[in-house]
């Protein structure tokens, strides 16, 4: 039996809002048919949005077509195509799309434009089947204390400066450490922190249920440089401080809201030390931990993909002329009405 026999459904999504360009197809009951990625990494520093941007031009033909492949769908099965509208890089975010209005509009399917954190709150319920968690959202660029209450995701807590893995990758690099096969940084310092025996004295800032990194990302690339710890000592200080801040706000945000699940999701949820502190508090308060899976953990189309599902069926689709990309679209300020409170 062909797939338009069936009479299946399917939405494609876009990521591109920093140094992943990916392309996911999910159907709509809620298989993950293709998830598909090309990664930019700098060849000095962090990452240069222009350049990401222009990788992310080169690599979108052949990302989007491994998508196709993957899912053995043509362009023309397609019910929907959905787009990381924000928040993100300025030309990263205009890259994905352009590509994703330049698709709708050559197939002539309508266009969803999907909050990129919203898509990681969605997938990680997808995958993990939370029904309605208290959720810490940690990546490279982002890091908050989410729960669902009254049409949308609020924020209980978030970092006030730079995100969790952010700090984990500005230090890994000022470290000297390198990207190795594939290895994100925040690994790299994960690996190095199992090893250290003796904590570092570092910052350690909670202000309210908001939290600051950047004083423990100066003290923690200060202590090293100055010799008296070793780099093994000092990942791990840095990991215990950063990740203990991050659990306080997260357990708080528990307690108060007393949901029954703690879900942990962006690309730092990779982090064993990270999930061992979250496990240990939503144990304390019987709630279920749940982790993302790895290859839905970090920035990916899928997540993009499913939440285009969601928005879709309850009418949010995009004309081209008002598919502006919001910079700074947060996660607070988008309806979200298939949530269903149990
Ligand atoms: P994302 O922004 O969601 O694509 O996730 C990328 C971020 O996750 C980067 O800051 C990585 O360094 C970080 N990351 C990936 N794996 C790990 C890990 N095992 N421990 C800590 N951070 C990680
Ligand atoms: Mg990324």
């Amino acid at each position: 039996m062909t797939i338009n026999q069936k009479n299946q459904q399917f939405c494609l999504g876009i990521e591109s809002t920093a140094d992943d360009f990916s392309v996911g197809i999910a159907d709509f009951n809620g298989e993950i048919l293709a998830n598909t990625s090309s990664a930019y990494i700098p060849e000095t520093g962090g990452i240069h949005p222009r350049e990401a941007a222009r990788h992310h031009a080169q690599a979108a033909p052949a990302v989007l077509q491994e998508a196709l492949t993957q899912a053995k769908i043509k362009p023309a099965d397609l019910t929907a195509i959905a787009f990381a509208q924000g928040p993100g890089l300025g030309p990263c975010l205009r890259t994905g799309a352009t590509v994703a209005r330049a698709l709708a509009s050559y197939i002539d399917k309508p266009l969803v434009g999907v909050n990129h954190s919203v898509a990681h709150i969605e997938i990680g319920k997808l995958q993990t089947h939370a029904k309605d968690p208290l959720t810490l959202y940690a990546s490279g660029g982002n890091t908050m204390v989410t729960a669902y209450a009254s049409g949308r995701y609020r924020v209980f807590g978030e970092t006030l400066d730079i995100a969790l893995g952010n700090c984990l990758d500005v230090f890994a690099r000022e470290a000297g450490l390198k990207h190795k096969k594939g290895l994100p940084l925040g690994a790299a310092v994960e690996q190095l922190a199992a090893k250290g025996k003796q904590l570092v004295p570092l910052p350690y800032v909670v202000k309210g249920m908001d939290l600051s990194l950047s004083g423990l990302l100066t003290a923690a690339s200060t202590a090293l440089q100055k010799g008296a710890f070793s780099l093994e000592d000092v990942c791990f200080s840095l990991q215990e401080n950063a990740f203990s801040m991050v659990t306080e706000v997260t357990e708080r945000a528990l307690a108060h809201t007393e949901k029954r699940e703690v879900l942990l999701t962006g690309g730092v949820a990779a982090n064993k030390r990270l999930q061992a502190m979250l496990a240990s508090i939503a144990a304390e308060h019987d709630a279920n931990f749940t982790v993302v899976p790895q290859q839905y953990a970090t920035d990916n189309g899928a997540m993009i993909a499913w939440t285009g599902v969601l928005a879709y069926t309850y009418g949010l689709t995009v004309p081209v002329a008002e598919s502006f990309v919001k910079l700074r679209w947060r996660v607070d300020k988008v309806d979200v009405p298939w949530v269903k409170q149990p």
